[in-house]
């Protein structure tokens, strides 16, 4: 059994305080936001950014996403803001998208990974939000996982994950969405997609897909293997991954599934969905699930790759490796 995760609290009046007193500080909290836990700390505070990439084993030069209440606060971390973010903002803020765009001098470049531009979201979580208002600060939150791992979904992951390096995680049930969000560049006339996620280039209209070298120049992230749990992953066609598992089985390895059928007998059901956006709001815990049960492989169906199914397909193909 896991031990008692005493830091992780109820997002109610004492949480909020709680981790309000310790984002002054210059500590570490999680918090639930719509697509997975983020990793909080006082993005103009450089000691306390210096910790997340610490906490998660992360390289220096993969940027942190800057989290604002609403986007009349992006004034301390981006110095341009451009008609095609203003655009982009009015449509989907509070909301899954992440804008690019030129940081502002005073934005310590820690935040930044180095670099002169900066990623900046208004989330839509109730949770996320009340923090964000309430503790005055940009938050620099990358997702609350150690590098590499799979993203967390649930405030007992952030617990898994990092144990004491988090002061406070605030408890706001599973993440709705599920997967992160949709990073684009918004400094030029049309947004480029960097990172796929649940709003598409189709919502976004008219954008470009970034080459992969571009992508790779762009958003240093992307590069790094990412959403790996420690057992192998095997992406299985759909109407395949059962027939899959059961033919894995054969090898002599414990074999976990992840399908819209149900087990064949001897392989272990680890989760079951019904569409991409389902799986989305699954994958990770999945993923999670299936390391704890000890499975040697586990067996995941794909989803067609439109709508919130490319972002999918996206992570798992980067945990299968
Ligand atoms: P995470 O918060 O762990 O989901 O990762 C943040 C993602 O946003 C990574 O893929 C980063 O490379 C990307 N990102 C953050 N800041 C920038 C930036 N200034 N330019 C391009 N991509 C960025
Ligand atoms: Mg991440």
């Amino acid at each position: 059994m896991d031990p008692p995760l005493d830091n992780v609290v109820a997002p109610d009046a004492h949480g909020l305080a709680r981790a309000c007193a310790a984002l002054w500080a210059g500590e570490l909290v999680g918090f639930p936001t719509e697509t997975v836990y983020g990793l909080g700390a006082d993005a103009m505070d450089e000691s306390a950014v210096a910790r997340i990439f610490a906490a998660k084993g992360r390289p220096a030069d993969n940027p942190l996403i800057v989290h604002l209440p609403d986007a009349e606060h992006v004034g301390p971390v981006v110095d341009a803001w451009t008609p095609l973010a203003r655009r982009l903002a009015e449509d989907f803020w509070p909301g899954p998208l992440t804008l690019v765009l030129d940081a502002a001098s005073q934005l310590p470049r820690v935040t930044t990974g180095g670099l002169a531009t900066v990623a900046v979201r208004v989330p839509d979580h109730p949770v996320a939000q009340t923090l964000l208002w309430d503790v005055g600060r940009p938050l620099a939150a990358p997702s609350a996982n150690r590098s590499g791992r799979p993203s967390p979904t649930e405030a007992a992951h952030v617990s898994q994950d990092l144990g004491d390096a988090v002061r406070v995680v605030l408890d706001g049930g599973p993440c709705p969405v599920g997967v992160e969000s949709t990073v684009v560049d918004a400094r030029g006339r049309v947004p480029l997609v960097l990172r796929e996620g649940s709003i598409t280039r189709e919502d976004l209209g008219a954008a470009e897909t970034v080459t992969d070298g571009d992508r790779l120049r762009a958003s240093p992230g992307t590069r790094y293997r990412h959403y790996a749990p420690t057992c192998r992953v095997a992406v299985a066609a759909a109407g395949t991954a059962a027939a899959t598992a059961h033919r894995l089985m054969g090898e002599g390895v414990t074999v976990g599934l992840v399908a819209t059928e149900p087990p064949p007998p001897g392989v272990v059901g680890v989760a079951r969905f019904v569409d991409a956006a389902d799986l989305a709001r699954q994958l990770y815990a999945a993923l999670r699930t299936a390391e704890t049960a000890g499975v040697g492989v586990v067996v995941v169906e794909a989803v067609g790759e439109a709508g919130v199914g490319r972002a999918v397909m996206d992570r798992l193909r980067r945990a299968a490796g």
